[in-house]
């Protein structure tokens, strides 16, 4: 499948929409950035990923990853690629200068990131694994574990894993059993298997950093007994070079739907020696900084995804020849018209484009919300955009990848039955995308994530804040988008309403969080989409074709919330009144 990256939209979101300039320079981590630096990354990124990567995304997916007599190897050309990106910087776009990262602003790299999936999503996971281990590592490990590591990950020399789950431990991280015993010489021993690790072994670095959560003897039971232990495939000596081969092994690598050239690996740790990083018994804490930034990149994952399935499904639709267009034939030399010009797939296409385009819009605001909440001088400022992070990470998370799938199915659809055979791609991203809606916490436990602890914990007040700022936003823009100007005021108004009525409902039902969750997720995911539609026509109204997809999601799209505001409404005897024996 050919990628081309949709760079006039991501310089329209970061210079005009966002005025990525105007933010930056007020942070001095990213005064010197120009937009020249800014046109040759994603210029330079595009280029790498459709013409080295995603020339890979095919035969990955048929050879797979594959292990023999304990060595995982990965598809023929991703050793290579690999070398080329990290030789490139690209692996520590966003690290640490200080450790050898790049330090560029997330707002930007979540753009490269965007490109990576959708050329190729079993390569990138191998990339964003790394990132996210570093950052952890970052935040949370001694100046020690710090200089040994970080260089190494950051130049893509060494890659990274997360090892959480085990085969009773999914969702519920707080049962895992995974044990730490503590050594002499302040190291640990580390036993137990995890199961599920992506990237858990592979032939692309020449080690591979594991963190790992297990308990301490003394730990007590449950979330709070948790600790973060960093594990090297490979011992470093004092002297950085590598030494022995350490007790982590790959035993088998799960078959599985998609993401096929992505090493899913049961890792066994037997007595490994491993180094703690952070606090005892707060390692789950430490996790969450690489969790939630999986979360997004997982997101992101999805995004990509709904790009490639929509630039597929174009190519294909102006090229099939299928019936007379309603409205006239628009071929007519040809036996048939080109399949475009029927509004149903018309309906399909937008779709799509409506949900990438705003999805992109929200990943690169969340961006810039890290960048605030990491880097701007000003203290409330970082405050704020913390809080912001929070609330949106579990939404970015899931609703991008929901989207994304649906936006794979819409294109599997607008191809027929040449989008369920192999030969146009097009199934591959439907197996792709599926993963993402489950893993890095399913989409079901980010919607409980976001309304359980981010909105009701503290009363709604997070989002009333975060519906504040939709609504004076909005009233900026200019009155020639008067009537899209009024449809985000009333998704805005009924996502409040609908805030207030769950806290106040809270306290009276036990399983009502549980059962309104992922629809609640859904409008706060279409409101802010509204949004940023409005952002995106109302920043450029000369752009009279951007206008019209905003017009089509205000129209199609956006009026899904008042289905989704009854459903919740409804409340949870609905879901809960069925005996379990009747089902
Ligand atoms: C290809 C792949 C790659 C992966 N990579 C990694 C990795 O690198 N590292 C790693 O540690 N893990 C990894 N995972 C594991 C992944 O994160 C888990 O599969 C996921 O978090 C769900 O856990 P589970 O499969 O045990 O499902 P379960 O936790 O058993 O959940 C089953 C269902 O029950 C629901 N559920 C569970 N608890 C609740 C609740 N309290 N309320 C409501 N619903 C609930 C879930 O939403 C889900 O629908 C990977 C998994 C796959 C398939």
């Amino acid at each position: 499948m050919k990628y081309t990256a949709p760079l006039a939209h991501m310089r329209y979101l970061l210079n005009d929409v966002f005025e990525a300039g105007k933010h930056w320079a007020e942070m001095p981590a990213f005064a010197a950035i120009d937009s020249n630096t800014v046109d040759a990354i994603l210029e330079e990124g595009a280029k790498l990923c459709s013409e080295v990567i995603a020339p890979l995304n095919r035969s990955g997916d048929e050879e797979g990853a594959q292990i023999h007599n304990g060595i995982v190897t990965t598809p023929k050309g991703f050793p290579d690629a690999y070398r080329k990106i990290a030789e490139g910087g690209w692996v520590g776009l966003a690290g640490d200068p200080a450790y050898g990262g790049q330090g560029l602003p997330k707002m930007l790299t979540v753009l490269f990131e965007e490109m990576l999936y959708s050329a190729n999503n079993s390569f990138t996971l191998y990339v964003a694994l790394t990132s996210g281990a570093a950052l952890a590592i970052h935040a949370h490990a001694s100046d020690e574990l710090k200089q040994t590591y970080l260089p190494n990950m950051y130049s893509g020399k060494w890659a990274g894993a997360m090892c959480m789950t085990e085969p009773h431990a999914g969702s519920d991280l707080g049962i895992m059993k995974t044990k730490a015993e503590p050594q002499a010489d302040d190291s640990y021993r580390i036993t137990g298997t995890k199961i599920f690790i992506t990237g858990g072994d592979h032939d692309l670095t020449e080690n591979i950093v594991h963190l790992v959560l297990a308990r301490l003897p003394d730990a007590p039971a449950g979330p709070k007994g948790i600790s973060l232990f960093l594990v090297p495939k490979i011992l470093v000596n004092t002297d950085g070079s590598l030494g022995a081969r350490n007790a982590v092994t790959a035993s088998a690598l799960e078959h599985k739907m998609g993401i096929k050239g992505s090493s899913t690996c049961v890792m066994n740790f037997d007595g490994a020696v491993g180094y703690m990083v952070g606090k005892p018994h707060q390692g789950l804490a430490a996790m969450f900084t690489m969790m939630n930034y999986e979360r997004l990149s997982i997101g992101i994952q999805g995004i990509g995804c709904g790009e490639m399935s929509y630039q597929n499904a174009v190519r294909y639709a102006k090229d099939r020849l299928q019936g007379r267009a309603a409205h006239g034939a628009a071929n007519p030399q040809g036996v048939a018209d080109p399949i475009i010009h029927h509004a149903d797939i018309r309906r399909l296409l937008l779709t799509q484009r409506a949900w990438n385009e705003a999805s992109r819009a929200f990943a690169v605001y969340v961006g810039l919300q890290l960048d605030l909440a990491n880097y701007h001088p000003d203290h409330d400022t970082t405050v704020k955009a913390a809080q912001r992070v929070a609330l949106l990470t579990p939404v970015a998370k899931a609703f991008f990848t929901d989207k994304g799938f649906d936006a794979c199915v819409l294109g599997q659809q607008v191809l027929g039955g040449h989008g369920y055979i192999r030969d146009n791609g097009q199934e591959q991203l439907v197996r792709d995308a599926r993963i993402a809606q489950i893993y890095e916490g399913t989409n079901g436990i980010q919607a409980q994530d976001l309304l359980k602890r981010k909105v009701l914990a503290n009363g709604g007040r997070w989002m009333r804040d975060f519906i504040l700022e939709m609504e004076q936003d909005t009233l900026l823009a200019s009155p020639v988008f008067a009537s899209e100007e009024d449809a985000v005021l009333k998704a805005c108004s009924t996502l409040r309403e609908l805030t207030l009525w769950l806290v106040k409902q809270d306290k009276r039902d036990a399983d009502l969080c549980s059962s309104a969750a992922c629809d609640y997720l859904h409008i706060v995911g279409h409101t802010i989409y509204a949004w940023l539609w409005l952002k995106m026509i109302a920043t450029n109204p000369a752009d009279t074709d951007r206008h019209v997809l905003g017009r089509f999601y205000f129209g199609r799209l956006l009026p899904q919330i008042h289905a989704l505001d009854a459903a919740v409404r409804s409340g949870p005897d609905l879901v809960m009144d069925l005996p379990v024996d009747k089902f």
